[in-house]
Formats: structure tokens, C-alpha cells, sequence
């Protein structure tokens, strides 16, 4: 409960739709540079978890604590203001803009008295453009128009548009779904560059994949945690096992 070396603190978390439980009563909690890798059957409640956390589902029940602030009682953009970041599972970047303006235009306006049309391309922006491309891989593309990309690309770039607005917590859905190996490898490679300042929670199904990136990995069944811990913890719970291989 007074853990204080935690970002995320989820607790009795429900939504029901239709009387049907699809969270109900989930806690959990991410501490800070962690990778949190959530796993579980089709229909276990992870989507709709994460819906939960962004404020893009509003819940029946329970209590999401992000930094002190309650998320429950925020609105979507002001969760994304408060520093947390979703990023869906198809990639959505401009494809007819470049690699160099989908991070500028992502770039957070600030609140000067011009309001967010008016636009700086200062030296600070451009640095902070440069290192964001750097660290996704995509510092030779800049001035690529985003529909050249590859789909691992595409991805990439997304996290970089989420990345630049330095959030403490970034949520994504499926990463490496329909990557290469080679860029599975570079995606776990960027997540753990990622979490070195902050935290992340992602849904994952490739296990080999899991491995290379979770911190913790929680099993979700039914709506519930059925197991939580290390990789090699939740592999050989007999629980997880039942659920896997059990029908
Ligand atoms: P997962 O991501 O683990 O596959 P989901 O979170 O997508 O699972 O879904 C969990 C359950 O909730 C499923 O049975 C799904 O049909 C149901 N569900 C999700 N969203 C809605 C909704 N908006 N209305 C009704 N049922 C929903």
C-alpha cells in the first residue's frame, strides 16, 4: 500500500460491461525503470486494461494512482499531459510528412501567449529531435517521408512521437507484432534504453521477445492477476501452465 518507490500504482481496478467483468478488481503496481510485460489468453482484460490507465474506458471501480495524481478522475488528454504515454497496436504516423516533422509536430508546444500555432524550430528542438531519432534507429532517415518506412519503422517512429514528450510512462500494445527478427531485436534493445529514465507496461505474445525485455511479467486471466514475477517464476507456475496448455 505505502510502497513509495513506485509510478503506478493500480488498485482494485474493475469495468464491466454488461455485468460482465473484463477487469475485476486487478492490482498491480510498476516501480520506476521498470519494464512491466503483461501476458494472458485472448479475452484475458490486457487491452482493456491499458484503456483503463489512459482514461480511453472509464471504470466501474478501484483507484489508478499515477505519481500521486488519480487517473480515474482525468480525462484523456490531460493523463497524456500528466506524463503518460499509449501507443495503439497499427502505427499511426503522417505519411506524407518526414521522419524529422512527425517528431517536430509531435514535439510538446508549450504555452507560450501564441498558443500551440505558433511553432519554434529552435536549436533546442532539433537536438532533441536528433537524439530521439538516434535512439530509434532512424538518425539516416530524417528527411524520409514516413510512407518510405518500413512497418518496423513505422513502429519505431511511433515510439518516438510518444518519446518526445517525455512521458514517465509509456503504454504499448503489441510492439513487435509483424516485425522482422532483426528488428524485434532492435525494438528489445531500444526498450531497454527506454526504461533507463523511465517505465513502461507492454502486452507481448512472443515469448522469446518477453524475455529479452520484461523487468516483471504479469499474467493476466479472466480479468484478474494470476500470476506475477519473473520471467522464469511465471513460466513454471503451475497455474500459468493449467491456463496455456490446460483447454
Ligand atoms: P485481451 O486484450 O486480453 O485479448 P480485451 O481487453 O480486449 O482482452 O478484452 C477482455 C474482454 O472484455 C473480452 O471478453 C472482450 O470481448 C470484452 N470487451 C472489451 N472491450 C469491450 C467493450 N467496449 N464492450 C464490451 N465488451 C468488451
Amino acid at each position: 500500500q505505502n510502497n513509495p518507490n513506485f509510478v503506478l500504482m493500480v488498485e482494485d481496478l474493475t469495468v464491466s460491461f454488461d455485468g460482465f467483468k473484463a477487469v475485476n478488481e486487478l492490482s498491480f503496481y510498476v516501480e520506476p525503470n521498470e519494464c512491466r510485460v503483461i501476458i494472458g489468453p485472448n479475452g484475458a482484460g490486457k487491452t482493456t486494461v491499458l484503456d483503463l490507465i489512459c482514461g480511453r474506458t472509464k471504470a466501474t471501480g478501484g483507484s489508478v494512482n499515477f505519481k500521486g495524481h488519480e487517473l480515474l478522475n482525468m480525462r484523456e488528454d490531460q493523463i497524456v499531459h500528466a506524463g503518460v504515454g499509449r501507443k495503439f497496436q497499427t502505427p499511426s504516423v503522417y505519411e506524407d510528412l518526414t521522419v524529422f516533422e512527425n517528431l517536430e509536430l509531435s514535439y510538446p508546444k508549450g504555452h507560450n501567449v501564441f498558443g500551440a500555432l505558433f511553432f519554434r524550430r529552435d536549436d533546442a528542438v532539433k537536438a532533441r529531435i536528433q537524439e530521439i531519432a538516434e535512439m530509434i534507429f532512424l538518425q539516416d532517415l530524417l528527411e524520409e517521408k514516413a510512407a518510405f518506412l518500413s512497418h518496423g519503422q513505422k513502429q519505431w517512429l511511433e515510439i518516438g512521437m510518444l518519446l518526445i514528450q517525455d512521458p514517465e510512462l509509456l503504454m504499448l500494445d503489441e510492439p513487435v507484432a509483424g516485425m522482422s527478427v532483426a528488428e524485434r531485436k532492435k525494438t528489445a534493445e531500444l526498450l531497454n534504453r527506454i526504461i533507463a529514465d523511465r517505465s513502461v507496461i507492454v502486452i507481448e505474445h512472443d515469448m522469446g521477445f518477453v524475455a529479452d525485455i520484461a523487468t516483471r511479467v504479469t499474467v493476466l486471466h479472466q480479468g484478474k492477476v494470476l500470476s506475477e514475477g519473473s520471467m522464469e517464476r511465471v513460466q513454471n507456475d503451475p497455474k500459468v501452465i493449467e491456463v496455456y496448455l490446460g483447454h
